[in-house]
């Protein structure tokens, strides 16, 4: 279990407020609620800051939101030039969106999982659209404030140097890295002491979106070899495998994870068996989309708007909504339970198994539960 000490108090959600965390073997980790630099349901970005010879800081941020990052280091007593050391959590822009100018004025080193170099690359967005395109609703996801900004942000980091690229299980400066990929191909939970930092791959009150295995078609040919031959890094089947990874870690360990730390007044503290709970929730999800498709073969267009609320699928969230629903038909696609038409009359491009003018049949089974069991 951790102390925790607010040092200055911010917004209901945590937005500007400072915590101090001390461990039971002393360890101090001092908390920086970085808010996001547009308007956001999802309240800050925690910025974990580790004190020793050097500063080390986990994720420094959302892009366009460095001031405050700078705010909260001085009232800490420090400032950006005193940081030697950015560990990102994955390339996801509510992340590493401050690391350019915190290198820039400081000269820190970047560490991340190898596979941040390749997420840095910007070829990779036009990889990215070309089964999206054909998603209803993209167009809009694609020219929302965050997408717009994402691209920006995107371009801002391709000139970024991967100084100390880890790989799983790797141990260095006091720090160990798993590798947990699923939300992100680039994702790592880095254990500190009795705390794990858990990015976004283990969230209190809400969970991470799971990337879908899709994408690993779109990037199987400019992946690092390691990497390319088979896939372990997208999609639901990966998200559910780091969780168990790191459910499994032992000792009395206290995840600090990068967003909702803190919320509506309260903090929420969380260990390595919330993880579990995320499982669940993503086994409960495939039974849900279950009943729906009781009803006979749909597409997943119409899947998604039969699953979710209307409020959900509004305009740019339908495209994450879509992906969501995506990303558990492909988990039931391998596990067996679920078979696959092509309309022939569509002129649509789909190379692979699942698209929008698919239709996806159930087969009444349930195969996915034990298939999540033996992952
Ligand atoms: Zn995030």
């Amino acid at each position: 279990m951790l102390e925790t000490e607010i040092l200055k108090r911010g917004d209901d959600s945590g937005n500007g407020t400072l915590v101090k965390y001390t461990s039971s073997t002393g360890a101090v980790i001092k908390a920086i609620g970085v808010p996001q630099a547009w308007r956001s349901t999802l309240g800050p970005t925690w910025c974990y800051v580790i004190e020793g010879e050097d500063l080390t800081l986990v994720d420094p941020g959302c892009y366009g939101s460095l001031t405050y990052l700078e705010q909260g280091l001085e009232r800490l007593g420090r400032s950006i030039t005193d940081v030697s050391r950015i560990v990102v959590s994955h390339g996801h822009m509510d992340h590493d969106g401050s690391c350019p100018p915190v290198i820039r004025k400081s000269g820190a080193e970047l560490w991340a999982h190898e596979m941040y170099a390749f997420m840095l690359q910007a070829e990779r967005g036009d990889l990215e659209r070309g089964w999206r395109r054909e998603v209803s609703g993209f167009k809009a996801f694609e020219n929302s404030e965050t997408m717009t900004r994402a691209i920006e942000h995107r371009e801002l980091n391709r000139d970024l140097v991967l100084n100390h690229p880890v790989t799983d299980e790797h141990q260095a400066g006091g720090l160990t890295f798993y590798y947990t990929p699923g939300h992100s191909p680039d994702e790592l939970c880095i254990l500190y002491d009795q705390v794990l930092f858990s990015g976004d791959h283990i969230l209190p009150l809400i969970t991470p979106h799971p990337s879908v295995a899709m994408s690993y078609n779109s990037y199987q040919a400019t992946l690092p070899p390691a990497y390319n031959g088979g896939n372990e890094i997208y999609g639901l089947k990966a998200l559910l495998t780091s969780l168990k990874r790191m459910a499994a870690l032992e000792g009395d360990i206290t995840v600090l994870p990068a967003h909702r730390a803190f919320h509506r007044g309260q903090f929420n503290p969380i260990g390595v068996e919330r993880a579990t709970e995320i499982l669940e929730h993503h086994r409960d999800r495939c039974y849900e989309l279950t009943e729906v498709m009781k009803k006979g073969p749909t597409d997943m267009a119409s899947l998604t708007r039969n699953y979710f609320s209307n409020r959900e699928v509004e305009s740019h969230n339908f495209f994450l909504a879509f992906t969501e629903v995506m990303a558990h038909i492909e988990l039931m696609q391998e596990a067996g339970d679920i078979s696959t038409t092509v309309d022939p009359t569509s002129a649509r491009t789909w190379t692979n198994g699942l698209g929008p003018d698919v239709l996806v049949s159930w087969a009444g089974t349930d195969l996915f539960s034990a298939f999540i069991d033996q992952l």
